[in-house]
């Protein structure tokens, strides 16, 4: 088998927020996005993405999921005590 390595093009995207749940202020989250440059990659006119193409598409991404995060922001401590289903009904809300 012929393993193929694609160049990633990782961006991030950071969210500042106070958290609604346990009110401690100036809580961070940073949101990681990495697409890579590959033949499958292609623009709506069938040309493979460049690497600025794609560097502009991991960061689109990354601000995409910090925009569904702060439609409900949440300190990285309170989410991990959710219970599953609070978990679940989160994410849904943040999809929403
Ligand atoms: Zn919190």
């Amino acid at each position: 088998m012929t393993t193929y390595t694609f160049q990633t093009y990782p961006a991030t995207a950071t969210a500042k927020f106070d958290c609604p749940s346990c009110g401690k202020k100036n809580r961070t989250r940073t949101f990681r996005a990495e697409c890579t440059v590959n033949p499958f990659n292609k623009n709506e006119d069938g040309t493979i993405k460049t690497p600025s193409e794609v560097r502009m598409q991991s960061s689109q991404r990354a601000v995409a999921e910090r925009n569904m995060f702060m439609r409900k922001p949440m300190c990285a401590t309170c989410e991990n005590d959710l219970t599953y289903q609070d978990r679940k009904l989160l994410r849904e809300q943040r999809a929403a």
